[in-house]
C-alpha cells in the first residue's frame, strides 16, 4: 500500500531513467477499463464464480476517462512508451472510443487494445478514427463446439473472425490473435488455427494457460509447454526462431520458413520472462499493480480524487516502482498457484 511519499528525482528526463530493484525500467502500461465481460471464458471468468449474483464494480468506482488520461500522462513522464487498454472486455465500456481519442493525443504513445472481438466488427472503424494503432483479438479455437464451450456464452467463431477482418480492413494492423491453450480443452485446435492464420498477415500467438487469479482451478498438468507446441507446428509447417522486436518483448517470435508470416509463443509458465518485465498495470478502480500475479495493489484513485498534484502522484509511482522486486513466474509452483491473487478480468491481461 502507498504509505510514505519519498520524493524521487525532479525532471521528466530523470524519471524516464527510473528502474526497479532488479534494474528494470517502466515502459509498458496496461489499463483495465472494466471488470465486466460478455464472455465467461472457463480459464478466466468461470461461471460458477462470475454468475448472476457476482458483484461487479459500480460506475462511480471506475476511473473516469479523464482520470485515466491524466494517469497515462503521468506515466509517460516515467518513461511509458506503450499503453494497452484491456479489461474485462474493454469494448463493453460505453463510448470507449472517446477514451482512445483522449489517449491518442499524448505524443509518442503506442496505443493498442486487447479484445475478445465480439463487438469489434461494429467498433473497429470508430476505434481507428479515434487514433487506435493496433488490436489484439483473443480466439481460442476455430471449432464451433470448442470455442462456444470455452467462452461459455455460446458465442460463434464467425463473429470473431468478422471482427478480425474488419480490424484489418480499417487499418488496425497487423492484428495479433491470442490463443490460450489448455490441455484437454483445445489442443486439437492448435494446428487448424496455425493453418488458418498462416499467410493471413495476422500474427497468431499461443499463450500458456496461467494461474492468474484464484478461481480458474489452475494445475500445472493443464499447461501445454511452448516447446510441445513448437514441435507440433514444426512437424507440419517448418518454423524458425527470429529476433525479438525489442528487449522485454513478451512473445517469443518464430516465422514460417516458406514465408507464411510469423507466430508467437507466450511462455509465462515454462520460460519465465520476469528478468525483462517492464510492465505496470492499473486496475479498473485505479489500483497500480507491479505484477500480473500480485495479491495487492496501490490505490492511485484516492490520490487522483484527493487533490494530489501530478508531481505528487508521479513521485508516488516512482517510489512504488523503485522498490519493485516482482518475479512471480520465476518462483511459481503448485503451492503459489493457491495464493489469493488478483483476478485477470479485474487487472487485465
Ligand atoms: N477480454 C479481452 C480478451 O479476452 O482479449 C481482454 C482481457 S483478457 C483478461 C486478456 C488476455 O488474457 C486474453 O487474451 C485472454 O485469453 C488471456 N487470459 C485470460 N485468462 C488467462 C489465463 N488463465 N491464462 C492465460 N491467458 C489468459
Ligand atoms: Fe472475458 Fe477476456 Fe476473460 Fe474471456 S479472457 S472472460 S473475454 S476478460
Ligand atoms: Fe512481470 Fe510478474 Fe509476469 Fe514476472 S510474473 S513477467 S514480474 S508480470
Amino acid at each position: 500500500m502507498v504509505s510514505k511519499i519519498i520524493p524521487i528525482r525532479e525532471t521528466p528526463t530523470a524519471h524516464a531513467k527510473m528502474t526497479d530493484r532488479l534494474r528494470r525500467p517502466l515502459r509498458d502500461l496496461r489499463i483495465s477499463v472494466t471488470d465486466r465481460c460478455n464472455f465467461r471464458c472457463v480459464y478466466c471468468m468461470p461461471k460458477e464464480i462470475f454468475g448472476r449474483d457476482y458483484q461487479f464494480m459500480a460506475h462511480s468506482q471506475l476511473l473516469s476517462f479523464e482520470e485515466i488520461t491524466r494517469l497515462a500522462k503521468i506515466f509517460v513522464r516515467h518513461g511509458i512508451e506503450k499503453v494497452r487498454i484491456t479489461g474485462g472486455e474493454p469494448l463493453v465500456r460505453r463510448h470507449l472510443e472517446k477514451l482512445i481519442e483522449m489517449l491518442a493525443q499524448i505524443p509518442g504513445l503506442d496505443l493498442t487494445l486487447t479484445t475478445n472481438g465480439s463487438l469489434l466488427k461494429k467498433k473497429a472503424q470508430a476505434l481507428k478514427d479515434a487514433g487506435l494503432k493496433r488490436v489484439t483479438v483473443s480466439l481460442d479455437s476455430l471449432d464451433e463446439a470448442i470455442f462456444r464451450a470455452m467462452n461459455d456464452v455460446d458465442f460463434p467463431v464467425a463473429s470473431v473472425l468478422e471482427g478480425i477482418a474488419e480490424a484489418a480492413a480499417v487499418g488496425l494492423q497487423p492484428v495479433k490473435v491470442n490463443m490460450v491453450v489448455k490441455r484437454g480443452i483445445n489442443v486439437d485446435s492448435v494446428l487448424p488455427m496455425a493453418r488458418h492464420f498462416k499467410g493471413s498477415g495476422h500474427i497468431l500467438r499461443f499463450i500458456e494457460f496461467m494461474d492468474v487469479g484464484a478461481t480458474n482451478g489452475w494445475r500445472m498438468d493443464d499447461v501445454i509447454p511452448t516447446r510441445e507446441l513448437v514441435r507440433m507446428i514444426n512437424g507440419e509447417m517448418a518454423i524458425e526462431p527470429i529476433d525479438p522486436n525489442y528487449q522485454g518483448e513478451v512473445a517469443e517470435r518464430w516465422r514460417y520458413k516458406d514465408g507464411g508470416g510469423e507466430v508467437g509463443f507466450i511462455s509465462s509458465v515454462t520460460q519465465a520472462f520476469c528478468r525483462d518485465c517492464n510492465r505496470a498495470r492499473v486496475s479498473t478502480e485505479g489500483k497500480l499493480y507491479t505484477c500480473l500475479f500480485a495479491t495487492e495493489g496501490h490505490d492511485l484513485r484516492s490520490l487522483l480524487r484527493g487533490g494530489k498534484s501530478d508531481d505528487e502522484i508521479l513521485d508516488v509511482i516512482g517510489q512504488i516502482w523503485s522498490v519493485r522486486e516482482d518475479r512471480y513466474s520465476e518462483i511459481r509452483s503448485e503451492h503459489t498457484a493457491g495464493l489469493r491473487k488478483v483476478e485477470m478480468s479485474y487487472i487485465g491481461g
